[in-house]
């Protein structure tokens, strides 16, 4: 069954799962937020973004295709398949039928005019190339790739300068392996004249607008719709899990800047409540998105969206 689509506007937004299960716990995911706190909002975090029974943390890695002005546009491309990642070996070597997903929803390779990497992890860069006779070439061959300049300056092997020494083993093991994903997933595209670099912001059309929101990393980026009255915000990995309304301190351990993400994500949730955005992150399983509003001095969902069928319910409060 395909996912429902999502007219905002002039805008056709559709969600394409690579993948969906779960994944590490969410205490190692969202170390800030404590058991108590899943706990006390377990009427509205389980089953959809938690497993009580093992504590596991629910994650889809997704791709949002969107149509607008007489484009198809991609919003990160998951983890992609072929993959050497001893960093992460549960994503290592996928073989999904994610391009089959793709045309289910009506999209050809062919077709993809702009991809939009709104960072570079391997999740969210993946199926920018796929392997072809042992070389990675794009997966979508006409199209441009949006990538955020300080990113690229940041992850190419190139150029690479850390500010500061990795934090723990598995901090230094993603940093390492980070060194694969630039190679496998970003410098094909290079190779093939596809990409163009940004910085600040980037229009893309009268509907799209890409912005910086550094943080989770130095060049990671949201990208806000505006059609008609409708408003949107994807937000790539500013939110890991709805828990973090609840606190927008509380990060996720893959984010850089731990002070710089957190003041990132306070200042776009803040922008989503007061104009009324739909909160569109990477990795929410379930309905996938969220209107918010202010709660006290947090963010409480105001409504979910409408994909993966029926969801109720949010964290009550002010
Ligand atoms: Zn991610």
């Amino acid at each position: 069954m395909p996912e429902p689509t999502l007219m905002l506007g002039d805008v056709e937004i559709t969600r394409v799962v690579e993948w969906a299960g779960d994944f590490s716990t969410v205490g190692a995911i969202i170390p800030g937020a404590d058991a108590e706190t899943w706990r006390a909002n377990e009427d509205w975090l389980a089953p959809r973004f938690w497993n009580p029974a093992d504590d596991a943390y629910r994650c889809h890695v997704q791709t949002w295709v969107l149509r607008s002005e007489g484009r198809t546009i991609l919003v990160d491309t998951g983890v992609g398949n072929d993959r050497d990642r001893p960093q992460v070996p549960a994503f290592a070597h996928l073989h999904t039928d994610f391009l089959d997903r793709l045309r289910a929803a009506g999209v050809e390779p062919e077709d993809v005019d702009i991809v939009v990497n709104t960072h570079i992890h391997y999740d969210h860069v993946g199926w920018n190339t796929r392997r072809q006779d042992g070389e990675w070439v794009p997966t979508f061959p006409r199209a441009t790739y949006l990538i955020p300049r300080a990113d690229n300056l940041y992850f190419d092997p190139a150029t690479a300068r850390r500010s500061r020494p990795p934090r723990d083993e598995n901090e230094r093991a993603r940093w390492e392996g980070g060194r694969l994903v630039f190679e496998d997933s970003v410098a094909p595209v290079h190779r093939a004249g596809r990409v163009v670099l940004w910085e600040d912001s980037h229009r893309i059309d009268g509907n799209l607008l890409l912005e910086a929101a550094p943080g989770h990393t130095p060049g990671s980026s949201v990208l806000t719709l505006r059609s008609g009255t409708d408003r949107a915000v994807f937000v790539g990995d500013l939110l890991h899990s709805p828990v973090q309304l609840l606190n927008p301190a509380w990060n996720s351990r893959f984010d850089d800047d731990l002070e710089l993400a957190a003041r990132t994500r306070e200042r776009y949730l803040s922008r989503a409540a007061d104009l009324g955005e739909l909160v569109i992150p990477a990795h929410w399983p379930g309905p996938g998105a969220a209107e918010v509003r202010r709660a006290g001095g947090a963010f409480a969902v105001r409504a979910w969206a409408p994909f993966g069928g029926q969801a109720s319910g949010g964290p009550q409060g002010g």
